[in-house]
């Protein structure tokens, strides 16, 4: 069973009194522990798709599996208890709060979404940072930090509460092209790491072709259908030792 599965996919917004047809009949499967991105132009759908992945906006039309839950089924409030269980974030201007220290921004999920004993919380946190590579600037508030370092500290935040799956809508938008490189390696790192489903978008043909499944939109349709299959290195029995 794949992790995301959509079928004529829609979403119509209504502007005034024109319907804007921002995606327009997608089909797409992604399996577990995917390295996937939706790439196109600015205005091509990216982001609907990927904030309906994340149950940050409704579909309008056709069928839309998450984690074998249909999400066009969930409310705001069912809705909103999904995503905090099972999927991260990572956004292009990183979110972090400006008056936390890095430490305290990758804690914030596990206080706010999940009640983690204090302990399991502190081990968890240090962990994360250590992955990211951030463990010596904990105590730095964001502006403290450079693009490439506050997008450390939001992967780890992503990924802190064992998301399942992480979406980021064009996460290196805002860095050098060094930095945004480095970026989606550590990603792909991750996802090697702990078996989590990535998902990015972008506009960046170098950043693009670092995903291991790409789908093309253009004017919210789907211009090639080579996504769907395994990630190239085939990772049997990844899911069931990554839990
Ligand atoms: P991308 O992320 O690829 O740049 P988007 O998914 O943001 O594209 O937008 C796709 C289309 O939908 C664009 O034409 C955009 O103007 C339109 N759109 C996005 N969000 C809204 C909205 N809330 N209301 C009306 N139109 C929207
Ligand atoms: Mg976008």
């Amino acid at each position: 069973m794949s992790l995301i599965q959509a079928q004529a996919l829609e979403k119509t917004y209504r502007a005034g009194d024109v319907d804007v047809h921002a995606v327009r009949g997608v089909d797409f499967t992604i399996e577990a522990a995917s390295f996937a991105a939706f790439v196109g132009p600015s205005g091509s759908g990216k982001s609907t798709v990927l904030n309906m992945i994340g149950c940050l906006d409704h579909p309008t039309g056709g069928m839309l599996k998450v984690l074998d839950t249909d999400v066009s089924l969930l409310n705001r409030e069912t809705g909103a208890a999904f995503r905090g269980n099972n999927i991260g974030f990572i956004f292009q201007d990183f979110n972090l709060v400006p008056v936390l220290t890095a430490y305290e921004n990758v804690e914030y999920p596990l206080i706010m979404v999940q009640d983690w004993p204090a302990a399991d919380r502190a081990k968890r946190v240090k962990e994360l940072l250590e992955a990211v590579g951030m463990s010596d600037q904990a105590d730095k508030r964001p502006d403290q930090l450079s693009g490439g370092q506050k997008q450390r500290v939001a992967v780890a935040r992503a990924l802190v509460a064992r998301s399942k799956l992480v979406l980021a809508d064009e996460p290196t938008a805002n860095l050098d092209h060094d930095t945004a490189y480095r970026i989606i390696e550590l990603l792909k790192g991750m996802r090697d790491e702990y078996g989590t489903t990535f998902i990015f978008s972008t506009h960046d043909p170098k950043i693009m072709g670092e995903a291991e499944v790409t789908f093309t939109l253009e004017d919210g349709r789907m211009q090639t259908l080579n996504g769907g299959s395994r990630p190239p290195d085939t990772r049997i029995g990844s899911e069931a030792s990554h839990g």
